[in-house]
């Protein structure tokens, strides 16, 4: 983290990409890395294959900074998998970054992982018992030591026993010297799609990628084929595709709610529905479940946009980009010396004093974390001239951390952990405050028999059971999530 302060949102996750037979493999991986960008910023790794060796580029830093084409010239081959990652800056974070390359008993393999382990700690401890040696801090790792050391022949085999040992949210792509791998954990808390690239010479020849966001293969020409279900493990190989099923019991899918809220691009399908599409049902919901007196709908740029393009269109009134966002504060801007006052916030974001003076103002931000950039803003709304600020949340308060992948205050830094609705009010200064209800906010991304979603972060109830990590592990060692 650089001076700035720290951003009050959810820290994104991570994002995954996977080539199977294309020449530039390694180029397209790169460029889909690039578009899930938005997916973690502080690292990035790319793995190719030329079909007997595997070879990695990897670093701290943006994609576009560590894919020179000298980088890329380096990693030949028609296959390639990708992972973009958030994580907290420092040392450790270098030794985390992915993909994490081994070369075992089952031969040369690479994997890249979005989501998080909750029992990760409890079989490392049991592997470390056995002599096992880790290399890193990622829980990731775990799971090269569950294939490496499993007694079955084959890969596939020895993978799907791995898989039904790890608990929690893992959407995965490995690598082998001719194969790749795409797997979803089994309530599918992060999405993963797969898309095809035709090539004109039969269909085991097309190109096959696997990204988390669909967005991804726009770039790269690839048209969206299906999402990989929860408990899949999908193959990709010489012989063609092929899917199975590795589970042993049903459970229900629990696909992150928050992904349609915040996390993925607007432009993205994620679990069989339009972001956009959602995210606009949100503003519209919230202005039948909230409605205000107001001249002016405003959203918090970017996140905020189409859920406030909802909002004013069912409230009947007019949209304005009221706040403008900075998109070039790089991390290591340097503070002034003499602060100056809500300068994080004022750096990123800037009035248009023209479109809020005199106006009672409704405006629309995707989430409240611990409630100190809202007060900003609503501070930055007013002394632009804005006779009232009635903000309205395009989801239901945060009362609860993450365990699947997301990197997320603990409780008590949650305000909706320890505050009523009107004590937020309160705090950040607002004429008015409402959340969208749960109801609401399912309802927005068609919760249905197609697809069931994880709302933890709003309710306190987990879809699986876990030990705190801190409970398991000193604080110095603990991991950083992805
Ligand atoms: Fe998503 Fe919240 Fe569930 Fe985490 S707890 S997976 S952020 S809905």
């Amino acid at each position: 983290m650089s001076g700035l302060e720290r951003s009050d949102k959810f820290k994104d996750e991570c994002g995954v990409v996977a080539v199977h037979n294309h020449p530039e493999a390694s180029t397209l991986a790169y460029l889909g890395l690039h578009q899930l960008q938005h997916r973690g910023q502080e690292s990035a790794g790319i793995v190719s294959s030329d079909g007997a060796r595997l070879r990695v580029h990897k670093a701290m830093g943006e994609v576009a900074e560590i894919f020179t084409e000298e980088a890329l010239g380096k990693l030949p081959g028609m296959l390639a998998i990708g992972h973009t990652r958030y994580s907290t800056a420092g040392d450790s974070a270098a030794l985390n970054v992915q993909p994490i390359m081994v070369d075992c008993n089952k031969g040369m393999i690479a994997l890249a992982h979005n989501g998080n382990l909750v029992n990760a700690w409890e079989i490392r401890s049991r592997l470390e018992a056995y002599g096992s040696i880790f290399q890193t801090t990622s829980d990731t790792e775990v799971i090269v030591h569950l294939i490496a050391q499993s007694k079955e022949p084959t890969l596939p085999e020895a993978m799907c026993e791995a898989l039904r040992q790890i608990e929690g949210a893992f959407s995965l792509v490995m690598m082998t010297h001719d194969r790749v791998f795409a797997i979803r954990d089994p309530r599918g808390f992060r999405p993963l799609s797969m898309g095809r690239i035709p090539n004109g010479a039969g269909e085991e020849r097309d190109t096959i990628v696997f990204a988390s966001e669909t967005c991804a293969f726009d770039l790269i020409g690839a048209v969206f084929e299906r999402d990989i279900k929860p408990g899949e493990m999908v193959v990709v190989g010489p012989e063609g595709v092929s899917s199975r099923f590795y589970g042993t019991e049903e459970v229900k899918p629990a696909s992150c709610i928050f992904e349609h809220v915040y996390f993925a691009r607007p432009d993205s399908v994620v679990f069989g529905r339009s972001v956009q599409v959602s995210r606009e049902a949100m503003g519209r919901q919230l202005a039948k479940e909230s409605p205000v007196e107001a001249d002016v709908v405003v959203p918090v740029p970017d996140s905020g946009v189409t859920a406030a393009l909802g909002y004013a269109a069912e409230a009947g009134l007019p949209f304005r980009f009221g706040l403008i966002r900075n998109h070039y504060v790089g991390r290591t801007f340097i503070e002034p010396e003499q602060r100056v006052r809500d300068f994080g916030v004022k750096l990123k974001l800037n009035p248009v004093r023209s479109l809020l003076t005199g106006q009672r103002v409704v405006l629309i931000d995707d989430s409240i974390v611990r409630g100190t950039t809202s007060r900003k803003i609503m501070r930055m709304v007013r002394d632009a001239g804005a006779t009232e600020v009635h903000l309205r949340i395009s989801c239901p308060p945060t009362i609860s951390p993450c365990y699947y992948g997301v990197d997320t205050p603990s409780k008590s830094q949650l305000i909706a952990a320890t505050k009523t609705v009107e004590e937020i009010r309160d705090y950040i200064g607002a004429d008015s405050l409402a959340y969208l209800s749960l109801e609401g906010l399912r309802q927005a991304c068609a919760e249905g028999e197609e697809t069931t979603y994880c709302t933890s972060c709003y309710t306190g109830t987990y879809p699986t059971e876990f030990v705190p990590l801190e409970q398991l592990i000193p604080p110095a060692l603990a991991p950083k999530k992805p």
